[in-house]
Parts: C-alpha cells; structure tokens; sequence
C-alpha cells in the first residue's frame, strides 16, 4: 500500500471507491462514497453508510479530510457525515471540514452537529483542546446555487483541482447535483443519482473516468415478480425507484455521447450476489460502449497522472 505521504504528495490524483452500492448493501459493496485524493488534500463526494469504514481499513489520509461533496441527501448518501467528521477530527484533523452540497445543505450540516454536540463534548473534556482542538471539529456548511440549469458551476478552486457542480434530474428529489473534477487537464464526473438527460452528457464530455450510478432494472423486475403477492409494499419501492435512475445500458449510452474513456458503475442495485447476476447487470453495456467498463468494487483504486 502506498504511504499515506505518497499518496497526498506524488502528484496524481488518486480515487478510491469507499461505497460502490446503493441503498442494499452487501459483502462487496456499502452505499455511495468516493474519495478523491490529489496535491495534499483528501476530499469526499458522498458519505453513505460504511463509508468510513472503507477508509479506515484503506487506512486513507482521514487527517488531511478538508472537503465533503454532497449530491443529495436520501440517506444512502449522507448516513456516515456525522462518523466522518468525528473520527477523522479525532485522528488528527486540524481544520474545519466544509460540506459542500445543494441547497438544503445546511440543514443538514446543522443536524449532524446537533445530533454530535455531545460527543464532541466528551472528547474535549476527555482528552483537552490541544489534542482535539474544537473549532477542528466544526461542520461548515457550503450552500452551492447553481445559476443556470444547463452550465456548470465552480465551487472548489485549490492548488489547480477545479470542481464544477451541475443539475441532475433525481426528481423528486431537488435539487441534486453531479460533480465533475479537473486537475492538470484530468477530467473525472460522478454522477450522483440522477436519470440521463442532455445536460448530464454535456458534463461528463471527455472524461478519463466517469463514476457512473446504474441501477439493474432486468433485476429488480425479477425481485419485483418473485415478491409481488409476498411483499406488494417492497413490490412498489422496487418499481418506483426505476424512474429516478439509471439503467446499465443508458449508463453506457451516455459514456458513449460523451466520448468518456472508462466507464465505472457505481450505486450498484441490487447487490450482485454472484458472476451469473453480475453478467445480466452488464447484458448490452459493451455493445453500446467501446471503452473500458469496470463493475465497481469497494477500495477500489484508481490512480490518474497528469500528462
Ligand atoms: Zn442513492
Ligand atoms: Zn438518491
């Protein structure tokens, strides 16, 4: 493994997959988080359930966390802020940690620090302010507006990694937002939850990697036949979620349109328990798409060197 130095410090921006699934998790795979490591910073785009987990056991640079990126807040997406923000101000953090995300973040932020207030309390009383500082502790909110629906909107400008917001369309949930990362002429997108639309195209042009969700419908209509009489209530979860998602194969139209090099399936639904299940949720992606296709895995590593 490479040292937490390196990491930081070698000049490529590293990504490591912290939760590759959706809302049902399974041995391989806790829902959605991706870690973005490049030139000393240690950013997060979503913290679902387990993401911190991952992190620990990736034994990640949870000190130098200095930004979290929210797409939404269902709850596969946002369940671990409060265990992040604890645990790497904990290990050593020494700044505020911003929390990037629509509008209705700091709601959010504001909860989570209601719902920690006590143990931080305990913490500072245990071990002193010089070992956990309080003001390292704090969440910061930052409210992101995008201007007009079709463009992208700067909102991390540091050591030349720019991070651009832009709409996605996970109606009803709104806002929600996908993000895309350049450094040095590397361009990564994730997603976010949303369906394919024209203006989510125009922001993954041209990307080295797009970390895209994709959700099976092919499975979940079989879950849906088997559990029908069952279970009518799982039944009708399972239907709704497919029209604020997307499928595989649209996940693979849209690499294709916008001539991305690898495609990753992220938000991975419903788990893959075994090969035969993970070749129907790949049933058509490569005759669409041409490039490289990865089925997402927890810690995951991706590493990208600037040309
Ligand atoms: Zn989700
Ligand atoms: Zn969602």
């Amino acid at each position: 493994m490479l040292s937490q130095e390196k990491l930081l410090r070698d000049g490529k921006l590293h990504i490591f997959l912290l939760g590759s699934g959706g809302p049902f998790n399974n041995e391989k795979r806790v829902s959605s988080s991706i870690a973005v490591i490049v030139d000393g910073e240690f950013l997060l785009f979503d913290v679902g359930p387990g993401t911190y987990r991952n992190a620990d056991l990736l034994r990640l640079p949870v000190m130098q966390l200095s930004g979290i990126f929210l797409t939404h807040f269902h709850s596969d997406h946002i369940g671990d802020l409060g265990e992040v923000n604890i645990m790497s101000w904990a290990s050593g953090r020494s700044k505020a940690l911003k929390v990037y995300g629509p509008r209705g973040v700091d709601k959010v932020v504001n909860g989570f620090k209601m719902a920690y207030e006590y143990d931080m309390g305990y913490r500072i009383a245990h071990h002193g302010v010089e070992i956990v500082p309080p003001e390292a502790g704090v969440l910061i909110s930052k409210s992101i507006t995008i201007k007009d629906s079709n463009e992208r909107e700067l909102c991390y400008d540091k050591n030349g990694v720019k991070i651009y917001a832009f709409e996605v369309d996970h109606s009803p949930v709104n806002p929600a937002v996908g993000y895309r990362i350049e450094y040095k002429g590397l361009v990564v997108v994730i997603t976010g939850d949303t369906i394919k639309t024209e203006n989510l195209v125009k922001q993954c042009k041209n990307a080295d990697i797009l970390f895209s969700e994709a959700i099976s419908f092919d499975l979940l209509n079989n879950m849906i036949n088997l559990v029908k009489n069952l279970n009518p209530r799982v039944a009708k979860i399972l239907t709704d979620i497919q029209n604020y998602h997307m499928d595989p194969v649209s996940a693979a139209k849209l690499a294709k349109e916008a001539q991305v090099k690898k495609l990753v399936f992220v938000h991975i639904t419903p788990p893959l328990l075994n090969k035969n299940v993970e070749n129907i949720y790949l049933e058509g992606v490569t005759d669409v798409f041409d490039g490289e296709v990865i089925l997402g895995e927890d810690r995951m590593k991706f590493s990208l060197e600037p040309s």
